[in-house]
């Protein structure tokens, strides 16, 4: 099998956006690792409305379904696999793939994205997307006026909670201990925020609604239930990045991490490892958003070409 001049692992906005680049910019045979159907996480949404230039009411799905078309125009190849693991010899890195097989390549773009944590109640997967939502940015404006939940104790949840403040007329806050886990300096901004409530030492029970979505939130405080009428529940309970494709047999990793698992990348997305690339939801301080992930995507491959070019001419 040829050597790819380009491996992209992921199929989300970032890696079809890297796809688009690296073909129409030249690279030969630049094969994109995608597992499932392409398009990421953003399908799962059942609205995007700040994907700039996009106007009207429009589903996720809707929004990815032209990508991957585009890409192959110029020459982007998608083999439907996971990869479970990328290392590198020399100059060459080699793709493991779930089947066992191993592929080739001069340079790697890895945008295989994360995943927001559950917190584990019930109807939380059920009204997922319906009311039940892990992204203020893209969601919170859903609920402008209108009051909504949010739940953890983190800098996330925190800041998150501080922002929706700005866009919904009420805020519940609802953590599990009495002391949070934010900088102390946001727990203030929070505590002096009007439109804030804090329930504490309290967790989700059940999330409810109708056929339209979410109508409240039933929390528990020490055995107490106390029911909250909110058509938004926003879960900032931890972020998973998917970075084990990095880690390798012997638990070192491909490149460096910081201490939440992003991929450290500068303002041209190369790691710290020569011809690998990270883009998107998993490189460091991301924005997890998909005008961000495609702009990374774009800028990666064009690194990558860079790369190739010198690596082959030198
Ligand atoms: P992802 O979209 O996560 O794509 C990563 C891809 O890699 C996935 O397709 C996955 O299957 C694949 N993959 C992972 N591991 C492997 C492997 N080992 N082998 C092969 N393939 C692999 N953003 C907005 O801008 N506006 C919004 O309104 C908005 N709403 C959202 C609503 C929801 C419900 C969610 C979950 C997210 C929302 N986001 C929104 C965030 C947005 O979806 C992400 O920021 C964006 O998708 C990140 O793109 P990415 O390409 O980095 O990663
Ligand atoms: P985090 O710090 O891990 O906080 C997660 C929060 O969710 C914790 O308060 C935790 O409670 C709570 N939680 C976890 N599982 C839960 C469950 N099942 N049910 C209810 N609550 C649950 O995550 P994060 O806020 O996303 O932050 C991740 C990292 O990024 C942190 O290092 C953070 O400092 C950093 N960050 C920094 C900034 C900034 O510097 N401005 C902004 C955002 C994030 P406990 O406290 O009881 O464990």
């Amino acid at each position: 099998m040829a050597i790819l001049d380009c491996a992209i692992i992921g199929g989300g906005p970032a890696g079809l956006t890297a796809g688009l680049y690296t073909t129409r910019g030249g690279l030969q045979n630049v094969t994109m690792f995608e597992k499932g159907l392409p398009g990421g996480q953003i399908t799962s949404s059942s609205e995007i409305e700040n994907y700039p230039g996009v106007t009207g009411e429009i589903t996720g799905m809707d929004l990815m379904q032209p990508w991957p078309e585009q890409c192959m125009k110029f020459g982007l190849k998608h083999d439907m696999i996971e990869v479970t693991r990328v290392s590198k010899e020399g100059d060459i890195f080699k793709i493991h793939k779930a089947d066992g097989n191993v592929e080739e390549a001069r340079s790697v773009i890895v945008a295989t994205g994360s995943s927001p944590r559950r917190a584990g109640f019930a109807g939380e997967d059920e009204y997922y997307g319906r009311g039940v939502s892990t992204c203020a940015t893209c969601d919170g404006f859903f609920y402008k006026g209108k009051e909504v939940a949010v739940i953890g104790g983190g800098d996330t949840a925190l800041e998150e909670a501080l922002y929706l403040a700005k866009i919904c007329s009420k805020v519940t806050l609802i953590h599990r201990r009495d002391s949070f886990r934010a900088a102390p300096n946001t727990v203030k901004r929070v505590e002096n925020t009007q439109n804030i409530e804090l329930i504490l030492n309290a967790t989700p029970a059940e999330v409810y609604g109708d056929a339209m979505g979410v109508t409240g939130l039933k929390v528990d405080k020490g055995g107490e239930i106390i029911d909250i009428a909110v058509p938004g529940v926003f879960i900032f309970v931890g972020n998973d990045i998917n970075n084990q494709v990095l880690i390798q047999e012997d638990g070192s990793t491909l490149c460096e991490f910081n201490k939440q698992g992003q991929v450290v990348v500068d303002l041209k997305m190369k790691t710290s490892t020569p011809g690998l690339f990270a883009a998107g939801d998993m490189r460091l301080d991301a924005p997890k958003q998909v005008v961000s992930a495609a702009g990374d995507g774009a800028v990666a491959a064009l690194s990558a070409i860079a790369y190739v070019d010198e690596l082959l001419n030198s």
